[in-house]
């Protein structure tokens, strides 16, 4: 019964609106529909309230308008469909067989609008308005007709808040050329914000003092905008302070309503409270959009703000520059002090990239280490942006470089930077540009680090080259292009005690290509796993040939005790790596003692329980386990202690600067003297010359490789420089 009366008042009231208003009850069914409906559907409000809004409408449930009115009965949530401004309005077509007396309108173009209300008797409800916004109906229209029908209007809309002062939404009036008068306001503003209408009524409370300072001003700016462009209707929302002194964020809807002369006379505003949404919405833009550890701009972010930038150079015919930033030797800190200390060292550099930057620049954090930045607008000609963008790289250089205390530890961090510049002629994508800025820094990188480093078209050169070498190297196992080639170690009474194999790629068009060009690109691209197994076969099977041959010659030809094998990191971290090479050796019945695996002192840090529990698990199999390249890494001799090691091969660098350097001369020195206590073999690597020679006998090393003895061999010349060398068995 209340609803019926509170519909039926309504439904007087504002008829007249020049507004449509649909109210509907949770069915959807149509509570409310004014003349305004009934003008430009050619539906009678009896007929249209006996309907669903489904029958009654349909041209308006389009699927946008529908989920928006379940939203809103669900949520008591208001929504917009559409603006004139900022989106596109659709059409509402009304039904052909109408006729629309002497208005010729075939369609209208509509703002919509749908807000949540409470009836009467609290039952959800939602209102529908729409406003016809198109410009052909409005010129039909005189403005006596529209001053008088929107006299009509304000007088209904003082009714109609009236109605539902019950429900979550506030409504109030102020008349125009005021901002600090409210002459309306509807009680339930006491429940949402905790202060009574008296006292916004008897001027105790101001609204604008309400608003937040920072939204202030938008505020007033956008509705003086939307008056000046004629708009009924003006959204925004913004934040309230409540009575707690905590900010609300409300949305604001805000009708305009006229005088008999046209002019403004008032206006009226419904408020919703939306902080519940806003919250949300913030937390979710900031994990879409941010980097959790440094509130940089994340990958997302930045790429989204590169091709905006990008369309700007183009648009303003400037020029600009991408940095690719990568922290020199991060992860060794984060192993030595911590995880810590390295997320807290991130954020450091992180503050100290955006005090180097300008408002309109953008810096964001890619993921681990690495940073970009962009630089807007350096300038119109290249000289002048390659120099301004090197002014900025070496001042992020400088104060990147310095030394940081982090946690009480003294920490040393250099960047290495990789800039590649912009113009808004250039065809680059924004991931063209990332991948090019990458490249530069790669070069800072192998250019001794803590470097700066421009990309150029030279630098594509080589990229586009590494793509065509990696390709290349995917199909070279396949069309068996690969060789093994064999070193021979010498004892200090120069006999061969053992071999490494080493690798060799034979590529169809460009001939031999060296282990140290093709090693790292395999491993980055996992080609090492089929290719080290191949390897470990292809080791086996020889070893087997020249062990079948000795026993052919009656013994007369030379049985090689030991053959090492390279293994890289991936392949040793591979889960099945130790059965992998039990199989092999069973495969080609190969004494396991007769094989040892080189690993370079990488793989011990890495993960040290891994490398211990596969170290062990050869060890158990007979398989011996040689540390290569030793003195280039971090490991000390201690720390090898734990390990179940039986050779290290000591770097050829040390090997080379022993007869010139005095302090190497002693580092090797200590080397081998620790080495043997702790029972381990040394190997010299790398012996050129006789001079190296007698210096490391000198320092009591007994193991040697190097061009000195011999280069590495194919296995037929391996056997034969055997035999004719050294015909001794050992
Ligand atoms: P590495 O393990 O340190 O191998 C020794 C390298 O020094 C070999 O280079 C060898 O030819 C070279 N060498 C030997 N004696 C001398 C000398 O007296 N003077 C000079 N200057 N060099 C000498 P190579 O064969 O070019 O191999 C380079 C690197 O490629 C190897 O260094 C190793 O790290 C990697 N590699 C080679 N074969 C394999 C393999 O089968 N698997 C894996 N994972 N890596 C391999
Ligand atoms: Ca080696
Ligand atoms: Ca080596």
């Amino acid at each position: 019964m209340m609803k019926q009366l509170s519909i039926d008042l309504l439904q007087q009231t504002v008829n007249r609106s020049d507004l449509g208003l649909i109210v509907l009850d949770e069915h959807l069914s149509i509570v409310l529909w004014n003349e305004w409906m009934a003008a430009y559907t050619g539906l009678p409000s009896e007929q249209a309230c006996s309907s669903g809004i489904l029958e009654a409408c349909p041209e308006l449930l389009n699927s946008r308008v529908h989920e928006a009115i379940i939203n809103t009965l669900l949520t008591n949530q208001p929504a917009v469909i559409s603006n004139v401004l900022n989106r596109t309005p659709f059409k509402l077509y009304p039904p052909a067989s109408i006729k629309q007396g002497n208005k010729d309108i075939s369609c209208i173009q509509q703002a919509v609008k749908i807000v949540p209300l409470t009836g009467t008797d609290s039952k959800r409800l939602c209102m529908i308005q729409i406003s016809d916004v198109s410009a052909a109906v409005k010129r039909e229209k005189g403005l006596e007709q529209q001053v008088k029908e929107r006299r009509l209007v304000e007088q209904a809309l003082d009714q109609e808040r009236a109605l539902f002062i019950a429900g979550p939404t506030v409504v109030f009036t102020w008349p125009a050329g005021d901002n600090r008068i409210i002459d309306y306001i509807s009680p339930n503003i006491k429940q949402q914000f905790g202060y009574s209408a008296e006292q916004f009524l008897n001027g105790e409370v101001h609204m604008t003092d309400l608003i937040h300072p920072e939204d202030e001003e938008n505020r007033l700016e956008e509705i003086n905008r939307q008056i000046l462009l004629s708009n009924q209707i003006i959204e925004q929302e913004y934040r309230i302070k409540n009575e707690n002194g905590d900010y609300r964020w409300v949305y604001n809807l805000t009708t305009v309503v006229r005088n008999d002369n046209g002019e403004i006379s008032k206006f009226l505003g419904y408020l919703f409270d939306i902080t519940e949404r806003k919250l949300i919405e913030e937390k979710v833009e900031q994990q879409a959009y941010y980097d959790e550890l440094t509130g940089l701009a994340n990958r997302r972010m930045f790429m989204d703000r590169l091709n905006r930038e990008l369309t700007r150079a183009k648009r303003r015919k400037y020029m600009g520059a991408l940095f690719f930033i990568d922290l020199d030797r991060f992860k060794s800190i984060n192993d030595t002090l911590g995880h810590s200390v390295g997320d807290l060292l991130l954020k450091r550099i992180s503050k100290l990239l955006q005090k180097n930057l300008r408002q309109d620049d953008t810096a964001a954090r890619l993921g681990g280490d690495e940073f970009v930045i962009i630089l807007s607008d350096l300038g119109h000609q290249v000289d002048e942006v390659t120099e301004n963008a090197m002014l900025v790289a070496q001042k992020i250089k400088s104060t990147l470089g310095e030394k940081h205390i982090i946690n009480g530890n003294e920490v040393h961090s250099t960047p290495s930077i990789g800039i590649v510049t912009y113009s808004g002629k250039d065809k680059y994508s924004a991931d063209d540009l990332i991948r090019y800025a990458d490249t530069a820094m790669y070069r800072a990188k192998t250019a001794g680090r803590n470097e700066i480093r421009f990309f150029s078209s030279e630098m594509q050169q080589q990229v586009d080259n590494q793509r065509q070498l990696e390709k290349s190297l995917r199909a070279a196992l396949d069309n068996k292009e690969f060789t093994l080639y064999f070193q021979p170690l010498f004892n200090n009474k120069n006999k061969i005690i053992s071999a490494e194999a080493l690798l060799r790629w034979k590529h169809p068009e460009k001939g031999w290509i060296s282990p140290a060009d093709f090693i790292p690109l395999a491993e980055e691209t996992g080609i090492i796993l089929p290719l080290g197994e191949w390897v470990l076969h292809e080791a086996c099977s020889q070893l087997k040939k020249w062990e079948q041959s000795h026993q052919n010659q009656s013994n007369k030809a030379f049985l090689l005790p030991i053959l090492a094998v390279n293994v890289s990191p991936k392949q040793f971290r591979q889960k099945n790596f130790v059965s992998q090479v039990k199989e092999i050796l069973q495969q080609y019945d190969i004494n396991p003692t007769r094989l040892e695996i080189e690993l370079t002192e990488g793989i011990v840090i890495a993960d040290v329980e891994d490398t211990i529990q596969k170290m062990n698990d050869l060890k158990s199999l007979g398989v011996k386990i040689a540390i290569d390249d030793f003195g280039t890494g971090y490991s000390s001799l201690t720390y090898l202690k734990n390990l179940p090691i039986d050779v290290l091969k000591i770097d050829q660098s040390f090997v080379r600067d022993i007869t010139k350097d005095k302090s190497n001369s002693a580092i090797v020195r200590s080397i081998i003297s620790m080495a043997t206590n702790l029972g381990l073999y040394v190997i010299a690597e790398g012996v050129e010359t006789l001079d190296e020679l007698d210096h490391l006998i000198s320092e009591q090393c007994a193991i040697f490789q190097g061009y000195y003895f011999s280069k590495p061999l194919s296995a037929d010349e391996f056997g034969n420089f055997y035999q004719t060398t050294i015909p001794t068995k050992i």
